[in-house]
Order: C-alpha cells, then sequence, then structure tokens
C-alpha cells in the first residue's frame, strides 16, 4: 500500500488523537528505515528512544523469534527463565539490589510506583506527592496525575490524589515543598518530553539528599533516559544520586513493549500478595528481548560508543551558526537541538525532506534520540546537512 493510501485509511480507522503521522514506516535496518514507498531516512528518534540496537538487530530478531516459537506467553499463573534471567541481570546492573515488578510500558511502570508510594504513604502516615511542572510520566491516569504538563494533564482532572508542583531544576524549591508529610517526589533526571531539558548540576544528588532528610520515598523515572541513553546504563549515575523506585521502560526492549519498577531495600517488600498485577507484564517474549538489549550494550560496548556519539553530535551541532538555532542540550545521545523561536515543526518537516527523521518535541526544541548503534558517520552526516535543513525551513523560506 502507498504512504498516502495508507494515510487515508489510517485517518478513517483511527481515533483523531494523534492526528495523522506525517510517514508510514514500512521496513528498517540498523539507524535506517523506509518509508511504505520506499524512501530511506536516517532514523534519528528510534521510536521515542526506544529502538536502542536500531531496526532488525540480528540479536533482537534471534532472541525474540526463538522466544516466540517455543513460549509466548504464561501470565502471571507461572513463571519462567527468561524474566528470572532478566530481573537478576537489572539487579546486578543496580549494584545487586532492588526487587521488580515487570509491565508493558512506561506507564505502567509509573502506575506501580505510585501504588508503591501510596502504600509507603498509608503505612507511615504520609499524604502527598510532589513532581516537577512540565515533567511527563505517562497518560494513564495515576501516571497523568503526576504529570506536570499543563496541557495533557488538565484536560482529564480533578485527580485522586494531592500532587504539589515544583519548578524543575530548583532545589530549593523542592525542599520547601518536601515535607515529613511528603510520601514519595517523581522526578525525571532530565525532561524529556518537556524537550531534553537538563537541570542544573547537584539538582538530582539534592533531591536524594531531600528524601532522606525528610523520609519522602525517591522515585526516578528513566524511562526514557535508562539503559544507555546518556552513555551510562541509567541517568542517575551520573550524580551517585540511587533512586528508592525507579521505573524503565522505553529503550529497554529495543521495541518490544517491556517496562520495570524497581524498588531498593525494604521498599522492594513493600506489596503484599495480590497489591498489583499485570496479564502481560514481563512475558517472555518481552523479557527475551531486554535481555538481548542488555547483552549487546555490553558485549558491543554500546554506553561508551553513545557517549563518544553524542559529542560528535552536541559538536557538530554546536558548530552550526544559523539565526534559526540557539544551541544545543542533553548528554549522550539524547540531544535537542534549541531554536530561536517557535520553528521546531518546519525544522522536523525540512529534515524529513532530506532523509532525517528528529522529533519537534517541543515549539522550539528538536529532540535527537537516536538509536544507541548509530555511528559517527552517521551522525556527521545530519550535523552536515543540518544549516541546509535549517534554511529550508526559515519562515521566509
Ligand atoms: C515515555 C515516558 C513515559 C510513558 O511511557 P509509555 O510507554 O508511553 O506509557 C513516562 N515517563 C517518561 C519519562 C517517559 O519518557
Amino acid at each position: 500500500m502507498s504512504g498516502a493510501e495508507l494515510k487515508a485509511r489510517y485517518e478513517a480507522a483511527f481515533m483523531p488523537n494523534y492526528g495523522v503521522p506525517p510517514l508510514a514506516l514500512a521496513r528498517g535496518e540498523g539507524s535506517r528505515v523506509w518509508d511504505a514507498d520506499g524512501r530511506a531516512y536516517l532514523d534519528l528518534i528510534a521510536g521515542i528512544a526506544v529502538s536502542s540496537l536500531g531496526h532488525a538487530h540480528p540479536a533482537l530478531v534471534e532472541a525474540v523469534s526463538a522466544q516466540v516459537a517455543t513460549l509466548a506467553h504464561t501470565s502471571n499463573l507461572f513463571l519462567h527463565e527468561p524474566e528470572v534471567l532478566l530481573a537478576e541481570r537489572l539487579r546486578e546492573l543496580l549494584g545487586g539490589d532492588g526487587r521488580l515488578f515487570l509491565t508493558n510500558s512506561g506507564t505502567e511502570a509509573n502506575e506501580c510506583a505510585l501504588k508503591l508510594a501510596i502504600k509507603y504513604g498509608k503505612v507511615n502516615g504520609r499524604s502527598y506527592f510532589v513532581a516537577a511542572e512540565n515533567g511527563f510520566h505517562g497518560r494513564s491516569m495515576g501516571a497523568l496525575s503526576l504529570t506536570g504538563k499543563a496541557s495533557i494533564r488538565e484536560p482529564f482532572g480533578p485527580y485522586a490524589i494531592d500532587v504539589r508542583f515544583v519548578p524543575y531544576g530548583d532545589a530549593d524549591a523542592l525542599k520547601s515543598a518536601v515535607t515529613a508529610d511528603c510520601a514519595a517526589v517523581f522526578l525525571e533526571p532530565t525532561l524529556g518530553e518537556a524537550g531534553v531539558v537538563p537541570p542544573p548540576e547537584g539538582y538530582f544528588a539534592a533531591a536524594r539528599e531531600i528524601c532522606d532528610a525528610t523520609g519522602a520515598l525517591f522515585v526516578a523515572d528513566e524511562i526514557q533516559s535508562a539503559i544507555g541513553r546518556t552513555g551510562a546504563w541509567f541517568a542517575f549515575e551520573h550524580e551517585n544520586a540511587k533512586p528508592d523506585v525507579l521505573t524503565l521502560a522505553k529503550g529497554l526492549g529495543g521495541g518490544l513493549p517491556i517496562g520495570a519498577c524497581v524498588a531498593f531495600g525494604e521498599h522492594g517488600g513493600l506489596f503484599a500478595k495480590g497489591d498489583h498485577g499485570s496479564t502481560f507484564g514481563g512475558n517472555p517474549v518481552g523479557a527475551a528481548a531486554a535481555l538481548a538489549v542488555l547483552g549487546t550494550i555490553e558485549k558491543d560496548g554500546l554506553l561508551a560508543h553513545a557517549a563518544e556519539v553524542g559529542e560528535v553530535l552536541a559538536e557538530g551541532l554546536g558548530a552550526v551558526e544559523h539565526p534559526l538555532l540557539a544551541g544545543v542540550r542533553g548528554r549522550g545521545l539524547w540531544r535537542a537541538a534549541v531554536l530561536t523561536g517557535p520553528h521546531a515543526p518546519a525544522v522536523e518537516a525540512a529534515a524529513r525532506g532530506a532523509g532525517f527523521l528528529i522529533n519537534a518535541v517541543a515549539p522550539d526544541a528538536l529532540r535527537i534520540a537516536p538509536p544507541l548503534i548509530l555511528t559517527a558517520d552517521e551522525a556527521r552526516s545530519f550535523t552536515d546537512a543540518f544549516p541546509a535543513i535549517l534554511d529550508a525551513a526559515r519562515p521566509e523560506a
């Protein structure tokens, strides 16, 4: 089917919440994808920081194919080897500690963290939650209640829990907001959906200290930032600020849907039998995919690679002088090109025209979150093309 036909049929069959996406993708290989009309693109968004090994990576194809041919699903009535190996591997990466709950998505990982935090609050007589203005934690009602981005939160309120929002990156404001009555603080290490906005250095460590001082649970939402994205397994490692509860998803399964909520220390034992569950969460195929992702990142040295190629990307973009470009921010293979005005949709479209997929994550910011296997040459092919892309996107052009 052609892209045009797919778009028309999509529009008729789906709810209008996404609008009609600009491209129908048909296949991928490495960091490249092809649309339904056969045109190739360098994929610099990786399905929103998900396709960590790129597309059709042999390790992922083999692991998933073998697992689906052996046992695709058990439900939580039975356990299976891939989930045990995955939980053990994640614990190893997290210092040998932590107990897991596996999910199918990011928002479900945060639902689990929120239920843990609610239980923690009930047990300890703590009643409210703190999260960041402009933060994003997901679209299900619990995660949405923690989401600070007003445009997506407000239309669906009121919410059942008391969440107090603080300006992201302001440690003093956080300190004032967190009292002995606060059950938990939910924070991203860098705001992802708000436009890859890192906090001032030391903010995550300060949040850790504030939670230690008050007894609030420190919940790190690393759904977008973890599994190599910043050049480390987990972004909290950059500030040595290990949370009490950690949520993961996007890059973990390399494109297969799987997420995790990890609770450390005594918090790992907060749920009693029957407190939470999922029919599909941690299914054997997703778990096998995640094991292949973690194994490949380790075997191929993709943490160091992401840090290196991330620098190539940042330096290349930083060297571009253009009236539309204000700067570049972020870490590893998780960057935003910041624009001087609300030109991101036009630049995203111009990039697509030039054969590059990037994401207008905010009116004035373009998110770049490529597969961790992106090569330095591929990164340079984009930064070399970027001035002409910006030219093509100029309002007067
Ligand atoms: C994407 C994201 C979520 C939600 O994940 P879904 O899989 O879309 O439900 C939550 N938190 C953060 C930080 C995210 O980036």
